[in-house]
């Protein structure tokens, strides 16, 4: 029998984001309700015709969704927080979950696994209740409308309860508080709860005669327990009760399955998907405990997380490899990871990118092409298609960059004196009080600012019309932290779109399409830069703005660079060197702008790092190696400036438990970290550890239009100095301004030098 191919994930945003439009338009009232699941019925249609004429053999429903398909389950499965029950209309309802609404809080939204997209947490209170079936609704309208059979597609009941929350009391605690699922007491009780809905869900499946499903468990590459491996187990008997004629498919990827053997043979399900691309881990279990007898092997081949194309013959080798452990008629190819990491089509960056990346990409629309090309190839002895990947590789090669990576002497990375000396000379020189107050870097993006800067990337204004605008909007903010009496003053950023994209057009070895757009979350988009090939920093990128700004104060002014890691965790990377070099790379980049900064007299920089944690791998095995050039690569950008230049970075969450030794490793002289949404509470992950470098409490909330009281940020300056050296703490807003409007900016920036202002007085 010749092997099949199947897809999952594919993209939901339509070609042009027009899900984006549509939903977005249903939120301002410009659309009716009827109108935007039209529109959305036309988004998801056309997905499914697509992957049909592609000429995939087992055609995915059921995946696709309006904002977020754990939201989808959460409300098909009665996990609707009671805050939410008054509203009526069920779309409204999902939508108020996601958003919040006028007397709701949101549901908290978190990132999904280590990818970008992110996810609305289910807040898991039992009492489970199957109100709707969508992945059968699903099925049905597409037969109806399309007359083909498709195969629903969701995440599974291990995953689904592994990444909610449960209400719990803490010891010695009156306060009822969230903690994850998979760490509470409840875990094993809702997942055998879930299970059984499930089984009444896929019960109905078999009913209509729908003939194979796939459940998404990726959870099952984390680090599990034998007790969840068993609870795993045990679960699917339940989902599987009874169920006989239905094909079950559980589907894993972004790391290999944990606890492989006892999974694959003892899941009482009929298939198991097993990502192949992310690294050799599943092959080398597959090679060396074999695969179970008449399951079915659904074999990630072609990438989901990054745009590479697929190597043809590594890729047909491997699929031969794999007939040969499980037979032919027990294979189906597919992607490895969903689809939706990718943007649709390389299409419209023809003409756009240049030639040769071209030919080395691949999005979503031609990773179906990959996959029927496999297929034929294996089934009916077509050729393989020549490919020179290494030969358009090379093409781009930087040997210079090459040479200075394999120069790099790891072992003295860092910063020759240490940080009590320096921070010393640094605060004299800079004459600093006490609790000095700063900002995070960005100001208000005002209306007027993004429209400048589409004019000048429209061609509607000079080049020197839209420098003199960036200026009088630097001089603007300046004026204005002198009179609110800031301490370390920066320039606004106003000449900077994104963080990443900034700095990567500036950089040789980045390159940005027209229209790469891959979903975030809910409605927002955005479009990862590619780096293809070697980083280099052609010439300086921000010295004439800051220098700019410094030139009209006497106080100090930060300049203001992304770190290496951030650049690297927020873009598509290459994959034929490691991802350390090209970390090594981005750092000896930045370095050389710290060193022109510092030539132009420039007296503080700061390097963010707020994607630092995000590029944690999934298994805690793997996690020491990360951190530790993680590290290196932050300390490479600045490790050769004076000891008095002060290095500060910047990071804006607050689960610091884990890695706080790596942060202090990083050897900033001050670090700016959240502190008010968590009510300082993250201060102990810093006390514990003994934390003796500068730290820049972000008293502010950003990320509200609300206006802080003096109050409130005292309570939490005055809670740190009972933890930290007072002579270490600076006071800033948590994030960066960009977002907010000076009529909230001002009067918030004014209460917090207020803040600062008694502290020295009382400490
Ligand atoms: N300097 C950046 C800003 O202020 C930092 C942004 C961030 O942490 N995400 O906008
Ligand atoms: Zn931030």
């Amino acid at each position: 029998m010749p092997i099949k191919t199947t897809v999952f994930d594919y993209p939901k945003i339509g070609p042009n984001r027009e899900l984006k439009k549509a939903v977005e338009s249903y939120w301002k009232k410009e659309i009716s309700k009827e109108e935007l699941y039209k529109q959305a019925e036309n988004i998801n249609l056309g997905r499914i015709n697509t992957i049909k004429n592609a000429g995939i053999d087992i055609i995915p429903s059921n995946d696709f969704s309006l904002y977020d398909f754990i939201l989808d389950l959460s409300t098909m499965f009665n996990v609707i927080p009671e805050r939410f029950k008054n509203i009526e209309d069920g779309l409204d309802r999902y939508f108020a979950m996601a958003r919040g609404s006028k007397d709701a809080v949101a549901c908290e939204m978190t990132k999904w696994f280590d990818t970008n997209y992110h996810y609305i947490v289910p807040e898991l209170t039992g009492n489970f209740k199957l109100l709707k079936n969508r992945p059968l609704e699903s099925y049905k309208d597409i037969k109806e409308k399309l007359n083909i059979e498709t195969k629903p597609v969701l995440v599974g009941p291990f995953t689904y309860i592994y990444l909610g929350k449960v209400y719990e009391r803490k010891e010695g605690s009156l306060l009822m508080h969230m903690v994850k699922a998979n760490e509470s007491i409840k875990f094993k009780p809702f997942l055998f709860e879930i299970a059984s809905i499930y089984n009444e869900l896929l019960s109905e499946l078999e009913e209509a005669g729908v003939k194979e499903v796939q459940l998404d468990e990726p959870a099952l590459v984390l680090d599990l327990t034998e007790e969840e491996t068993n609870a795993l187990i045990e679960a699917y008997q339940i989902v599987m009760h009874n169920i006989k004629n239905l094909k079950v498919y559980v589907q894993t990827y972004y790391e290999s399955l944990s606890n492989y053997e006892k999974i694959v043979n003892e899941l009482p399900v009929s298939g198991i998907g097993l990502d192949f691309v992310v690294n050799d881990e599943n092959l080398e279990n597959i090679r060396k405990y074999g695969f179970p007898k008449g399951k079915t092997l659904i074999a990630g081949i072609v990438s989901g997380r990054d745009p590479w194309k697929t190597d043809y013959k590594k890729a047909v080798s491997l699929v031969k490899e794999l007939i040969n452990i499980v037979g032919e008629d027990n294979l189906i190819i597919s992607n490895a990871a969903p689809l939706f990491h990718l943007p649709v089509s390389l299409e419209p960056e023809k003409g756009h990118l240049p030639e040769n990346l071209i030919k080395l990409l691949s999005f979503a629309n031609e990773r179906l092409e990959e996959l029927t090309t496999i297929r034929d190839i294996i089934n009916n002895n077509k050729e393989i298609p020549e490919q020179n990947l290494q030969e358009l590789r090379d093409s781009f090669k930087n040997e210079e960059v090459r040479k200075a990576i394999s120069n790099i002497d790891e072992s003295k990375i860092g910063r020759k004196e240490d940080f009590k000396t320096r921070y010393k000379k640094q605060i004299q020189l800079l004459g600093l009080p006490r609790f000095p107050t700063t900002t995070i870097g960005s100001f208000p993006q005002t209306q007027e600012v993004r429209k400048k800067r589409a004019d000048y990337r429209a061609g509607r204004i000079t080049k020197e019309e839209y420098e003199e605008f960036i200026k009088k909007q630097i001089e603007y903010v300046i004026k204005l932290q002198e009179e609110l009496e800031l301490d370390v003053l920066v320039h606004g950023e106003f000449e900077r779109t994104d963080m990443v994209e900034f700095f990567g057009e500036k950089m040789n070895g980045f390159a940005f399409t027209k229209n790469g757009w891959v979903q975030s979350y809910g409605s927002r988009c955005v479009r990862p830069p590619i780096i293809y090939s070697d980083v280099s920093r052609p010439e300086p990128m921000t010295v004439k703005e800051i220098t700019y700004a410094q030139s009209l104060t006497n106080k100090p002014v930060k300049g203001m660079l992304t770190g290496p890691v951030t650049i690297l965790n927020w873009s598509f990377y290459r994959k034929d060197i490691p991802k350390k070099e090209i970390a090594y790379q981005i750092a000896l980049a930045l370095k050389e702008e710290v060193l022109d900064l510092e030539k132009a007299g420039i007296k503080i920089i700061q390097i963010d790092e707020p994607a630092f944690r995000e590029g944690l791998p999934l298994k805690k095995a793997k996690q020491k190696e990360y951190l530790d050039w993680a590290v290196k690569a932050f300390k490479l950008s600045n490790d050769t400036v004076k000891e008095e230049t002060q290095i500060h970075t910047h990071m804006c969450y607050s689960e610091f438990n884990e890695i706080i030794e790596y942060i202090y490793a990083m050897d900033a002289d001050v670090i700016s970290i959240e502190a008010s949404r968590s009510k300082g509470e993250i201060l102990e992950a810093f006390e514990k550890f003994n934390y003796d470098h500068g730290i820049g409490l972000g008293v502010y909330d950003i990320h509200s239009p609300r206006i802080p009281s003096v109050e409130e940020m005292l309570e939490i300056a005055e809670r740190s100095v009972k933890v930290i050296d007072k002579n270490l703490i600076w006071i800033n807003p948590d994030c960066g301004l960009k977002t907010r409007g000076y009529e909230e900016t001002i009067p918030a920036l004014k209460n917090m030098v207020q803040v600062a202002k008694i502290m020295r007085e009382k400490y």
